[in-house]
């Protein structure tokens, strides 16, 4: 069947298969997990690509066993930190990026704390406690001190790359609640990675959804006309997504 496109959904993880909330708060909905079932039996979709910032440690305790109850790990890929790495097996395979980026994390690391002691920002790195495996995070102690510590972490990276200690294509991701450090890759990245090698190992293109809740970071999921992004508020209108999903199918039906 040449021009057959393999059917994926390219999926975020919290606040579509999670309760609102906190993070350290949010709970896995079993029953948008479940829904995941009938996108595939009645709705055709043959791969699920999961795209997280969370790390593999949270996906593992929190999220896989939902997926190995329901059938969906064997056809389904799962992505941490973004795409940093790969969960395979119940183990977590690193990215090229992330390969690379490891030797030079303590020291992005102990520049960036040499920096906040220098200036006397109020901040810690958060690395450990975040279960980061890859990244590197600082977290300010209080919001107030969320502008001092982009700065001094501004002024560490800037010094490091100028320097050629390493490489221009690290980032640093500032929000108010800290800044991660990472090697260019975001969801965006992922997705297409995810798409070369269906491409790869079964001939054919991708085409499907890709769903999230943040529009700015999930939308990078979707590209072309072939993977139309979705954005959702939530577990609820994810499941009413997905019921829509399957009940479009008998056409027939409806008209009757
Ligand atoms: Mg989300």
């Amino acid at each position: 069947m040449a021009g057959k496109r393999e059917k994926v959904l390219f999926l975020d993880i919290d606040e579509v298969f999670t309760t609102a909330g906190k993070p350290q708060e949010r709970r896995v909905v079993e029953e948008s997990v479940a829904r995941l079932v009938k996108a595939r039996d009645t709705a055709g979709y043959t791969r699920f690509a999961f795209i997280t910032a969370r790390s593999g440690k949270w996906v593992l305790k929190e999220f896989y066993p939902f997926l190995q109850k329901h059938g969906l790990a064997g056809s389904s890929t799962i992505h941490c930190e973004n795409g940093l790495y790969e969960i395979v097996n119940g183990k977590f395979e690193l990215s090229p990026e992330a390969q690379a980026f490891m030797p030079i994390r303590q020291l992005i690391a102990r520049e960036i704390e040499a920096e906040i002691a220098g200036r006397g920002v109020q901040a810690a790195n958060a690395s450990e406690n975040a279960g980061k495996i890859v990244q590197v995070r600082f977290e300010p102690r209080t919001a107030e001190d969320a502008e001092a510590l982009r700065l001094a972490v501004s002024a560490a990276i800037a010094r490091l790359k100028e320097t050629g200690r390493i490489p221009k294509a690290i980032r640093a991701d500032i929000t108010k609640s800290g800044v991660n450090i990472f090697p260019n890759i975001d969801k965006g990245t992922t997705a297409r990675m995810v798409e070369r090698r269906i491409l790869s190992e079964t001939g054919r293109k991708v085409r499907g959804k890709a769903i999230g809740d943040r529009p700015e970071e999930d939308g990078l999921m979707a590209r072309g006309r072939h993977v139309k992004w979705r954005g959702v508020r939530g577990f609820e209108e994810f499941n009413r997504l997905m019921d829509n999903l399957t009940y479009r199918r008998p056409a027939k039906r409806r008209r009757i």
